[in-house]
């Protein structure tokens, strides 16, 4: 893919290995929730391409809802300030939950979530996400299903952005400055 000025992307984890591993944690899910009622909740934006493959991964009838919260802006430092953009449009109450995340990091972000869908009153709350960073981690999270765990490097692609771009790569790549 072109790159912007001064970027340089090099690929991590391939589209047909991401593929891959988005079908076995799909069969694993639809194991896991059978005879459940399932409630994917997405977090925006950097979930919507994993959401969107592994919910067609899932052999089971779910629902699907978003939730949108503040992230690293124009910079690639956390924050470690979450606040809520866009709340769930539908109620989880008796609902399993399966929260679905691009990445944790800090674990900051995710920590909110979790705690404010618990409070939702949803029957369980689950975490499945496609990379983890273990080694940035400030607050235990419990991750329940993850897609594979990454070194501390900043990625692009399969949802994710800098600045908004290179979120329509197929690939998990490493983004640096040159
Ligand atoms: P945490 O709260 O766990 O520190 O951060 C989670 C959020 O930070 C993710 O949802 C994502 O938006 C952003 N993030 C963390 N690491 C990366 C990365 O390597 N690349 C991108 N694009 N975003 C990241």
């Amino acid at each position: 893919m072109r790159t912007a000025a001064g970027e340089r992307l090099e690929v991590m984890i391939e589209a047909q290995q991401i593929r891959g591993r988005v079908e076995q944690l799909g069969e694993q899910i639809t194991r896991d929730y059978e005879d459940k009622e399932l409630m994917l909740i997405g977090i925006l934006k950097g979930s919507f391409v994993f959401i969107a493959d592994l919910a067609r991964c899932i052999d089971l009838p779910l629902a699907v809802d978003f939730m949108a919260v503040s992230s690293y802006g124009m910079s690639t430092q956390s924050s470690g300030v979450v606040r809520i953009i866009k709340d769930l449009d539908h109620s989880v109450e008796g609902k399993h939950v399966l929260v679905v995340e691009d990445i944790v990091d800090t674990g900051l972000t995710l920590n909110y979530i979790y705690g404010h869908v618990r409070a939702r009153g949803a029957m369980s709350v689950k975490i499945c996400t496609l990379l983890d960073k273990v080694s940035r981690r400030q607050v235990a999270v419990p991750v329940h299903y993850k897609g594979f765990e990454i070194p501390d490097d900043f990625v692009v692609g399969y949802g994710l952005d800098v600045e908004e771009r290179y979120r329509n790569l197929g690939d998990v790549c490493r983004v640096t400055r040159t």
